[in-house]
Parts: structure tokens; sequence; C-alpha cells
């Protein structure tokens, strides 16, 4: 059977941070979805399409990866694209203790889910798409904490 991952996020933007667990994860799949997840009820910083096209820039000459958008469940998506792995980065303990019950319950919900946890790098442990959005609503650089495919001006 093949090994399908999805890596769900906002993605909004993408960092270095998601660029190195995607890449650190591609030996164990066959195929890998980033998947932005979306509520059409709240708007994005970057529009949708542009998270998107970014994202695929980046990995355009990465044959195993496409990307995708989704709104719902992220168990309910997986099970559309027979995906049986969930993909995602832990940087600090707060990040494992919130993905541990996502990732518990996520298995009740749908049986044979399984997520597989990547360690961030040091390095990329304190990059957060959050303090992204910060630095550039007040004007700042943040060029050095995303893949140089993404220009903001
Ligand atoms: P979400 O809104 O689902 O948390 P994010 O786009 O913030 O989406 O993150 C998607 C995934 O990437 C999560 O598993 C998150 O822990 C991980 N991640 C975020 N930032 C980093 C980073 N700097 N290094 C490694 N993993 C990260």
């Amino acid at each position: 059977m093949k090994k399908i991952g999805i890596f769900p996020g906002s993605f909004d933007p993408f960092t270095i941070g998601h660029e190195s667990i995607v890449r650190r994860s591609l030996p164990l799949f066959d195929e890998l979805i980033i998947s932005i997840g979306f509520n059409s009820a709240k708007q994005g910083y970057f529009p949708l399409e542009k998270r998107k096209a970014w994202i695929e820039d980046i990995f355009a000459n990465e044959p195993k990866i496409t990307v995708d958008t989704y709104e719902g469940l992220t168990v309910n998506y997986c099970e559309r694209k027979k995906a049986n792995y969930i993909l995602r980065g832990l940087r600090t303990a707060a990040d494992f203790e919130y993905e541990r019950a996502i990732a518990q319950m996520n298995r009740m919900l749908v049986h044979g889910i399984e997520t597989i946890f990547l360690l961030t790098f040091p390095e990329h442990s304190p990059i957060s798409s959050t303090i992204v959005r910060e630095i550039l609503r007040h004007g700042g650089d943040a060029s050095q904490f995303v893949p140089k495919q993404i220009n903001f001006s």
C-alpha cells in the first residue's frame, strides 16, 4: 500500500520551519500532500491562493509533493485522500500537549490514522507564522524566516 501523508496547517505564511519538517519527512512517504486548512467564515492574513502558489513554487522540483486546500475536519479530508498519516512538527512542550490531544482524538474518530511528529531543529523552534505576521504588520523584514521563493513585497 502506498504511504500517503498529509501535512495540514494554516501556513499563513509557510516558514523555513515548515519547509524543514517537509524535507526531513520525505523519506517516510511515497506521497506527501501539503494541505492548507481553511475556514470560509474566517479570512486569513494572506489569500489562500497565494499561500498555495508559494508552497507549489518552493517544492516545484519535488515529485512526491502536491499542495491542496481543504475545509472541515482533517481526518475526513485524510479519508478522502486515502492518507493514513498526518505529519506535524513539534517546537515546544506546549506544542506537544496540544498536538497530543488532537492526535489521540483523531485516532478515535478514524481508526488507522497515525500522526507522525518530527522535532523541529533547534534553530527553527522560535519561528512561527503568527510572529512573522506580526513583524509584517509593523513593517518589519521577515524574509529570513521564510523560504526565498516567498516575496512579500
Ligand atoms: P496550525 O494552524 O495547524 O498550527 P501552522 O501552519 O501554524 O498550522 O503549522 C503547521 C504545522 O507545522 C504544525 O504541526 C506546527 O507545529 C508545525 N510548525 C509550525 N512552525 C514550525 C517550525 N518553526 N518548525 C517546525 N514545525 C513548525
